[in-house]
Formats: C-alpha cells, sequence, structure tokens
C-alpha cells in the first residue's frame, strides 16, 4: 500500500505528524519514506509493508494531510504503475525533461579513447541540435587483458568538451561504487559545465550492492540496462533496487538477450517489449540497438540492420536511443564493428524523428479506434 501525501508536505507540520502517528499505531505494520523533489514540487510517498489487507484505506484517506491511498501488487513498488495514471512519469535532470512520451538520442562513444575523437563527436551533435551524448570511461570487459576504459583519467577533456558544445546529459557506465566519487569530484572541480546519467551495465544487471549503492545518491539519474541472460520480471525487480535504495530518476534499457537464436546479430532485439515496460512501470524506456545489433551489415534495401532495429524501438514508442558513433571505427579501442559513423549521425537522426513521428500519429489512429 502506498499513501501520497499532498504535494509540498511540511514534515514539520501537524498533519504530516498526525499521519505518521496514525501510521505508527497501525498493528505489524512499518513504513518507509520516499521523496522525490520534481523541480516544482515535492512528492512524499510512505510505502506500507506488512499486512496490509486489515488496514483502513478510508481512514488512512481522511488525514488531512494525505492525498489518497493505493494498493499495490508486491512487484515493483516504486517504479510500478499499479494502475494509479496521477503518479508522476519521468523526471528532470539538468534542464531536460525525460519521461514516457518524449524521445532523446544518446549518440556517442561506446569508449572514449582520445579527446580528438571526444571532440569531433561532440561538435557534430552540436552542430545537429543534440544535447545528450554517451561516453564510456569505465568498460566492463568480458576478456580481463582487453582494454577497461580511461577511467577517471579522461573525465577531466570529456566534462570539458560536453561543456564547451552544450552538452547537457553523458550517459556513463559505472562499474564500481567508487567511480560516481571520481565523477562527482571531476565535475565539481570543473564547475559542473554538464551532467552524468550513471549507467548500469547489462552484466552489473543483478548486482545488488551496486545497484543499492547508485540508489542511495539521488544527484545522477541512471540508465539501468536490462540483465542480457534474466528474465523481464527479474531485471525490472533489480531496477527497483535503486528506487527502494532512494533513487527513482530511473530509464531502463532494452539492448538484447544473449541467444544462440540472436544470430547473425550479436544479441536477440528485444524491442518489442518496449510497451510491456511502459505498460508495467513508470520508466522512460531506453534503446540500444548498437549491443543488440552489433554490427553494421546492411540490408538488401542498404539501410543497417542496426538502424531497422532503431527505427522498430522508436515506432513502438521508445523514449530514448543509446548508440554507438565514432569518427574512426577502424581505431576505436572498444565496439568499433558497431559504431555508425559520424556522417550517418544526421541521416540517423532524420530517420527517428520520422519514427517518432509515426509512432504519434500510430496513436492518433488507435486513439480513434
Ligand atoms: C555499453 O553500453 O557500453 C555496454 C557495455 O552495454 P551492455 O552493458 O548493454 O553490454
Ligand atoms: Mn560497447
Amino acid at each position: 500500500m502506498i499513501v501520497i501525501l499532498h504535494a509540498n508536505t511540511d514534515q514539520d507540520s501537524d498533519s504530516y505528524r498526525e499521519t505518521i502517528s496514525f501510521l505508527e499505531q497501525l498493528p505489524d505494520i512499518t513504513f518507509k519514506q520516499h521523496v522525490v523533489q520534481g523541480s516544482e514540487q515535492k512528492l512524499t510517498e510512505i510505502y506500507l509493508i506488512g499486512d496490509t489487507h486489515k488496514v483502513d484505506q478510508e481512514a488512512v484517506e481522511s488525514l488531512d494531510a494525505v492525498d489518497r491511498v493505493i494498493r499495490i501488487s508486491q512487484e515493483y513498488r516504486i517504479l510500478g504503475r499499479h494502475r494509479d495514471e496521477q503518479r508522476a512519469i519521468g523526471f528532470t535532470y539538468n534542464g531536460v525533461d525525460f519521461n514516457q512520451d518524449n524521445l532523446h538520442v544518446f549518440a556517442g562513444l561506446c569508449a572514449v579513447d582520445k579527446p580528438e575523437s571526444v571532440e569531433m563527436v561532440m561538435r557534430e551533435l552540436n552542430n545537429l541540435g543534440q544535447i545528450c551524448t554517451r561516453m564510456g570511461a569505465y568498460k566492463p570487459r568480458t576478456n580481463p587483458y582487453s582494454f577497461q576504459g580511461h577511467g577517471k583519467k579522461c573525465l577531466p577533456y570529456v566534462f570539458e568538451l560536453a561543456g564547451k558544445y552544450e552538452i547537457k546529459v553523458i550517459a556513463m557506465e559505472v562499474t564500481h561504487e567508487s567511480y560516481i566519487d571520481e565523477i562527482s569530484e571531476c565535475l565539481e572541480r570543473m564547475g559542473r559545465p554538464t551532467g552524468v546519467m550513471l549507467q548500469v551495465g547489462t552484466r552489473n544487471t543483478q548486482n545488488f550492492e551496486l545497484l543499492k549503492a547508485i540508489g542511495r545518491q539521488t544527484e545522477y539519474p541512471v540508465l539501468f540496462k536490462r540483465g542480457y541472460g534474466v528474465t523481464l520480471n527479474e531485471s525490472l525487480n533489480a531496477a527497483e533496487y535503486l528506487a527502494s535504495s532512494g533513487n527513482s530518476k530511473v530509464i531502463f534499457c532494452l539492448r538484447g538477450m544473449h541467444s544462440i537464436f540472436g544470430s547473425p546479430h550479436r544479441n536477440m532485439v528485444d524491442f518489442a517489449q518496449v510497451p510491456v515496460v511502459k505498460r508495467l512501470t513508470r520508466m522512460p524506456v531506453c534503446i540500444d540497438p548498437s549491443h543488440s545489433v552489433g554490427s553494421r551489415e546492411p540490408s538488401a534495401d542498404s539501410i543497417l540492420d542496426l538502424i531497422h532495429a532503431a527505427a522498430q524501438g522508436v515506432i513502438a514508442g521508445a523514449n530514448m536511443i543509446l548508440v554507438d558513433f565514432h569518427p574512426d571505427p577502424a581505431n576505436a579501442l572498444v565496439d568499433g564493428p558497431q559504431a555508425l559513423l559520424m556522417d550517418e549521425l544526421a541521416p540517423f537522426l532524420e530517420d527517428m524523428l520520422l519514427c517518432q513521428q509515426s509512432y504519434q500519429r500510430r496513436r492518433e489512429i488507435w486513439a480513434q479506434g
């Protein structure tokens, strides 16, 4: 059961105190608060844990501070929808809105290699009006002898160039909680020229201690990747670890499933589940066509499979695209074979805009039906 207080309820007010005393005297019930500070208002949700069937919903609803009460299923308590259409969807970070209706493209380097590559990508993004990118500094590699990313060494030039080219949000994977501090220290030292969205990689989907650590901070939103070898339900439960630890600014990313049946693609593309995640949860949904398809193989129509896959995700309502680009893929240190080229960025954006418009038109067709 979730008790939702009126927006901006002050924790020093009598009505708040009255609510807490009421909840405290409920037998066999404990509770946990979750406060979301939006750009305009502060929302307080109180999660009741225990045998809530015996709780008198009307009595709770009659308390002055209480806006409404929702009975929820056991799963995805915070991130789930629970048939309540009024709870906020998405969040704003560094001036950028993320929700289940809009679309942001995060085109950029799988792994940062040198300042020149970062600058070439960011300059082009800026020319094309883009304010988000991806830049891998900490890479989770299958082989311990492969390049592991430049780590904190590259952060100063990545953040400086992001500021120069007006990039507002960089998706950056963290493979250990200490890297959050490295990112914060560098951003702070440089006067916060840009923002960071912490990425949880598919290999860490069920690294619960990492999830709890990322969830304990609320400064940075999180791009959470679906696990490539666990069910959707297991991945959504894992995402809930972030929220239950305190951070519900989470975007859920589909990136394909490990399966021999995906061959010749690197993974089995799972973008048909974009609407499923939107139905089950309040998270904006991202697709990663690069790590799903994993190659630049063109189809008979000369459009790359990877771009077809991206189009399929967007036409089904995806809210974010994470996609690898590189100015010189032959010399990329990670995932060169799947990178799109800089002169493919403009047509890629045009194609995705068309798919987004088609999705909007599809909604209109079915709203009339
Ligand atoms: C990535 O996006 O750089 C990445 C490693 O992806 P995944 O965790 O989906 O393999
Ligand atoms: Mn990669």
